[in-house]
């Protein structure tokens, strides 16, 4: 398996659970795995696929995806087709010929193909391995994504009862999984249910404002890369495309209300990186396969939790960083509340009314977003900090804010409950309304108690108040506040009341991102891999994603060796593609020998470095390495140990007199050593620490420890 991993698909180790349902297929049992949207289903299959004797089917409901699909598996030398209504005669032909003579690893068909007797009647004459259901959860009516045609597939295991089946989806709720296990059939299945954790997705909430220019300022310092901005309606799905295409921003709309053709266009251009962006309603959706969509906003409250997971889960589907941004106002929630009150179905409206309460706390409430929306699929997140969040990265304040809280609910006690957030607020801060002065509420004890803060001020508490559970709004009467339990115990000074304020955001650090890629060489080859996907007719990302990209712009991989080091890079990839990228990065160095030269010290990829790395092995790494003419810190770097570790390495390998072959003006700027040399001199019977303040923090810890070893040895 591992074998076949790194030589097809150029992956050192697999995703989550993959390793468990493959061995499963390759065992012919059945499987049924809940795995979030780029969690890497689609190797759970093909990898199988190539392994075992006989094909493999793979049931996919979207015509416009199977193609990319099938070009991906062909990319990386898997033989594939796909068979559907877009396929020309001729065309139909050639694939049914590889069929009968047991060519192929895999078949992608539509869900419609099981209706028909003949199509059966020709698979049961091949030998078929498994089959791989994808989006199995459209065969639910529980779903969100019901479609009658799936129900056919209910036949399955009946025609073939040899065969294994494999059922995919990225649909939380147990009540579809269930369905989806009784309606296939499945026998025993092994399941798996993968974290919804995308630990590479950076959530934040940001104020609305002025949405468009909020847009342009997020697109402008994240130029070239591409992205998705969901709006609610088609009218703000246009207006947004205009304001942005007159701004420069190479972006296109889509929505329900453009022809299928259009629509098809605009995708199309969007998944070759013809364009940047695509604005669009929710209607974008199932048929997005592109791996580096760099980030998802949210011009609109979305409706409910699992649509916003579902978008967001768009981002990052390479596995590399990707920003999902939602920009909320208040007024959203209005929006929202007024197609609620269409509904007809008092059940229905129940529903949707929870599910935008629940959409509100996530963005309201400063608590962790990834523990809230993992939260609402009923997975709890272990860690403290999740470190790629706005909460989590900026620094959170806390507020006493007891007393603003009592005046609060005190005003909304003495009137009865029975009002608004904008007439509570009037009431403490003392405004002169006609409705004050009608309703008597000038006369309450409350009126005017807070008049040295603004309305502004006091909005906030009521909305804090609202986010904890304190008040809540009676959808039935005029969106009245009033007091939960826990509000009376502050109201009776029997708890406290804090707002959670945010301060600034910090920057965002990712962790296992090797930021010091070249940036310049990353474009050139982001570059020839469009001019090859064009060539071919495929997508970009297919050719070779943003992190393979990324990698080589890392370490200038220029021998077959380096580049199978790249993650990514299979053996049919460098194949096909390894000379042209490897040509482009000689150039590139012959161009800029500086850049090379310092490049030079990483010949070796970090991966094959650890992928030896065993406990006892560890000092003769950073005897190899220091062998090889690294500093210090390129080798702290690239063994992911500090420089602190890595001079003790080298103190023992002194001691045990290994390091004879050591370059000391290599491991260190010699100008530092001399500074070391001079301060031992100076200051040789103190300690360390004392050392270290007298060179005024100039010096580590690390540079003391290895220039005192070399200084013992020669001694
Ligand atoms: P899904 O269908 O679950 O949304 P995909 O099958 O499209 O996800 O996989 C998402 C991305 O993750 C693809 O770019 C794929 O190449 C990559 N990927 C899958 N498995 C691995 C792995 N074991 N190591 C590294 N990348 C992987
Ligand atoms: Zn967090």
């Amino acid at each position: 398996m591992k074998e076949t991993l790194q030589r097809i698909f150029g992956f050192d180790s697999f995703r989550p659970n993959q390793a468990e349902i493959i061995s499963n297929l390759l065992d012919n049992k059945d499987v049924f795995a809940v795995m979030p949207t780029g969690g890497g289903k689609s190797l759970c299959y093909q990898l199988p696929a190539h392994m075992l004797e006989g094909l493999c089917v793979v049931i996919s409901p979207l015509i416009s995806l199977m193609k990319d699909q099938v070009d991906a598996a062909k990319a990386n030398g898997l033989a594939a087709e796909f068979l559907n209504s877009s396929l020309s005669a001729k065309e139909r032909i050639r694939v049914f010929q590889s069929l009968e003579n047991n060519q192929l690893d895999l078949l992608y068909v539509s869900p419609e193909r099981f209706a028909m007797p003949e199509f059966i009647a020709t698979l049961k004459q091949l030998k078929i391995s498994f089959f791989a259901i994808d989006e199995a959860h459209c065969i639910s009516e529980w779903g969100h994504d019901f479609r009658p045609d799936y129900l056919s597939l209910s036949n399955i295991i009946k025609h073939f009862p040899k065969a294994a089946v494999a059922a995919f989806t990225a649909t939380a709720t147990h009540k579809v999984s269930t369905d989806i296990v009784s309606k296939l059939g499945l026998r025993d299945p092994h399941l798996t249910r993968a974290s919804f954790d995308r630990p590479n997705l950076f959530y934040q909430v940001v104020a609305k404002e002025d949405l468009d220019l909020q847009l342009l300022e997020f697109l402008h310092e994240h130029k070239g890369e591409s992205g998705i901005i969901y709006r609610t309606t088609r009218r703000s799905v246009e207006s947004t495309t205009e304001f942005l295409q007159e701004q420069g921003v190479r972006a296109l709309a889509y929505h329900a209300g453009l022809t299928p053709k259009q629509r098809k266009e605009n995708q199309e251009s969007f998944n070759r990186d013809a364009v940047d962006v695509v604005v669009a309603t929710i209607a974008f959706g199932m048929g997005i396969d592109k791996s580096n969509v760099r980030f998802v906003l949210h011009g609109d409250l979305p409706k409910n939790m699992e649509g916003y997971y579902q978008e967001t889960g768009r981002a990052g589907r390479d596995g590399e960083p990707a920003h999902c941004r939602l920009f909320f106002n208040r007024s959203d929630i209005v929006r929202i509340r007024y197609f609620i009150d269409q509904t007809e179905s008092p059940a229905e409206k129940k529903v949707a009314e929870d599910q935008l309460f629940q959409m509100v706390r996530f963005a309201e409430v400063h608590c962790c977003r990834r523990k809230s929306l993992l939260g609402y699929f009923g997975e709890t997140y272990g860690k403290d900090n999740c470190k790629t969040c706005d909460v989590c990265m900026g620094d959170v304040e806390r507020v006493d804010a007891t007393e603003s809280a009592q005046k609060v609910m005190s005003a909304i006690h003495r009137s009865g409950q029975t009002f608004g957030a904008v007439h509570i607020a009037d009431i403490v801060v003392g405004a002169k309304t006609q409705k004050i002065r009608q309703m008597g509420h000038d006369q309450l004890k409350t009126y005017g108690v807070g008049k040295d803060q603004d309305k502004k001020y006091w909005r906030k508490v009521i909305d804090n108040l609202l986010a904890q559970e304190c008040l809540l709004q009676n959808q039935n009467h005029f969106s009245a506040l009033e007091i939960t339990p826990k509000g009376q115990q502050i109201l009776l000074g029997k708890q406290r009341f804090e707002i959670i304020r945010k301060k600034g955001v910090k920057k965002a650090s990712f962790a296992g991102l090797t930021g010091d890629y070249s940036e310049k060489l990353f474009s050139q080859l982001r570059s020839e891999r469009q001019r090859l996907a064009q060539a071919e007719g495929i997508p970009p990302f297919v050719v070779f994603s943003d992190r393979t990209l990324r990698e080589m712009a890392l370490y200038f991989p220029d021998t077959p060796e380096q580049m199978s080091g790249i993650s990514g890079v299979g053996a049919a990839k460098l194949e096909k593609y390894g000379d042209t990228f490897m040509t482009i990065i000689e150039m590139y160095k012959h161009m800029h020998p500086e850049e090379a030269q310092k490049r030079s010290i990483l010949k070796v990829p970090i991966k094959i470095q650890k992928k030896r790395k065993k406990a006892g092995k560890t000092l003769s790494e950073t005897l190899t390495m220091a062998n090889q003419g690294l500093t210090l810190e390129a080798i702290a770097e690239l063994r992911g140990l500090t420089e602190g570790t890595i001079s003790q390495h080298i103190e023992k390998l002194l001691e045990e007199g290994q390091g004879d072959g050591f370059d000391m003006d290599q491991l260190l700027d010699p100008a530092k050593r001399l500074q070391v040399e001079e301060l031992f001199n100076q200051h040789g019977n103190k300690s360390m620490k004392a050392i270290i303040e007298a060179s005024g923090n100039t010096v580590t810890y690390a540079e003391l420890r290895l220039v005192r070893a070399f200084m013992q040895k020669s001694e």
